[in-house]
């Protein structure tokens, strides 16, 4: 089943597509302007004046470079795509209007108002939207639900392909648990794997081996927590956007968030400190792990995030294509619980069979919120001390990963794949994946697994 794309996500692809095939063909800073200008109707066709078409498609464009929108200094393109790569390093903040894109919805409701659940997009004096990076949870929800593609996450093609062309040592793509079945209907294994060390990538490990190894570690928490009476454990460490918002606009509550590290961080550390000088580009449906990734407490740990849209467009410019179904061995990193991190529920399902493992006959009261909407709504309720569960997780996305905004499947058929890829697993729960306990084991007190301070809070009255 294909994927229904919105015109904008359609628009997104397609610049993707372009800009990674211009760098397959080393043309990218003599096309970059024409690329520009082929994008302009989309905003032409939506009432905008041709000088704020142009000013949107080259916004657009210089996202895609990982480039802020705003051209500083009077920067042409054909600059800033020579910049980009010479640099190497996509700009801050993760989520920005596009200036010129934005025609005001003045007749209907802003669908990416409506998809916000902090009011974090506000109309400026223009009327047109902008971005409040103080509010905002870098979920990109609101990227493909606004119609004039006003929104823009930055691209960061341009930087994995640098940096597996310098050559300066061993790449490793470190795959979402949500990659089953994304490039193609059962293909979840070395398939993908295959395709991406065709590229250049050094080593294809699952990230659902750092979900392992974190599993781990928060049953071991939680057991701790609810034995020295903590009302509850907020998990989904996974989720940035979901944490975030506990951390932002609950902070009541962030005593109680899991002090783990999500598996990205986990995956990308334990990665470096197994195979030394190694880099590492995660590859998932995450727009949020952008930010996450250029946090500075945890920038050690991944040096670039692609979502799934970004990888199959470098693939797809590379001439390669992901085979289907081969009888090649299967990646075997991860147990099933920690594949199974890639829909809602599957952090609760996989810790809370870890913890029964531990602790037999532990009771474990969980709830999960499906969808930003939802775990706000659950956290307003336990903040008011209303929530009847000891064990809270939380995803962002509705469906989860697999629902996340850069997924090239519809989230059923991702859950689906999540699930039979998750049946091939040498074992069930984390606890018994003898890799992941003796990395775990190896680097648990060299690494550092435990999540930092908690951003400050917002005015409490803005929630
Ligand atoms: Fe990212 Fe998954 Fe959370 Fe969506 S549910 S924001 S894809 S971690």
């Amino acid at each position: 089943m294909e994927l229904e794309l919105t015109p904008t996500q359609a628009l997104r692809r397609r610049l993707w597509r372009e800009v990674a095939g211009a760098l397959q063909a080393g043309t990218l800073v003599a096309k970059v302007e024409d690329l520009a200008k082929s994008l302009t109707p989309f905003w032409r066709e939506r009432g905008q004046s041709e000088a704020a078409a142009r000013q949107a498609a080259a916004g657009h464009v210089r996202c895609a470079l990982g480039l802020n929108p705003h051209p500083a200094g009077g920067e042409t393109l054909a600059q800033a795509a020579q910049r980009a790569l010479e640099t190497g390093t996509p700009e801050t903040p993760t989520i920005v209007a596009v200036p010129g894109a934005c025609a005001g919805c003045r007749d209907m409701e802003c669908a990416a108002e409506a998809a916000c659940v902090t009011g974090a997009l506000k109309k400026g004096p223009a009327g047109t939207v902008q971005v409040d990076n103080e509010r905002c949870l870098n979920c990109g929800l609101c990227i493909g639900a606004c119609r004039a593609a006003a929104l823009s996450d930055k691209a960061e093609i341009v930087q994995v392909a640098k940096l597996l062309l310098d050559g300066r040592g061993p790449v490793a793509a470190v795959v979402a648990p949500a990659f089953a079945g994304q490039f193609g209907p059962d293909v979840f294994g070395e398939e993908v794997a295959a395709a991406l060390r065709e590229f250049g990538f050094h080593r294809v490990v699952e990230v659902a081996l750092g979900a392992d190894v974190i599993t781990i570690k928060e049953a071991e928490e939680y057991l701790r927590r609810i034995r020295r009476g903590d009302p509850f454990m907020i998990t989904s460490c996974c989720c940035p956007p979901f944490i975030r918002l506990v951390q932002k606009f609950r902070p009541r509550l962030a005593h109680l968030i899991s002090d783990s590290v999500s598996p990205m961080i986990a995956i990308g550390r334990l990665e470096k400190a197994e195979h030394p000088d190694t880099r590492v580009v995660f590859i998932g449906p995450c727009i949020a792990k952008k930010s996450e990734a250029r946090q500075r407490e945890l920038a050690d740990a991944v040096d670039f995030v692609l979502t799934f849209e970004e990888a199959a467009a470098l693939l797809e410019a590379g001439g390669i294509t992901v085979p289907r179904r081969a009888a090649a061995p299967a990646l075997r990193d991860a147990s099933h619980d920690g594949r199974i991190y890639g829909h809602t529920g599957g952090v609760t399902a996989a810790i809370m069979r870890s913890i029964a493992k531990l602790a037999p006959g532990t009771a474990v009261a969980a709830r999960q919120g499906n969808g930003i909407k939802e775990c706000s709504e659950l956290l307003k309720k336990a903040e008011a001390g209303e929530l009847k569960a000891t064990f809270l997780e939380g995803m962002a996305c509705p469906g989860g990963c697999v629902g996340g905004p850069g997924k090239l499947v519809p989230p059923e058929v991702g859950r689906q794949e999540v699930d039979e890829f998750a049946a091939e697993a040498p074992v069930l729960e984390a606890v018994s994946n003898e890799r992941a306990r003796s990395l775990y084991a190896r680097h648990a007190t060299a690494v550092n697994l435990t999540s930092v301070k908690p951003p400050d809070p917002v005015s409490p009255a803005d929630k």
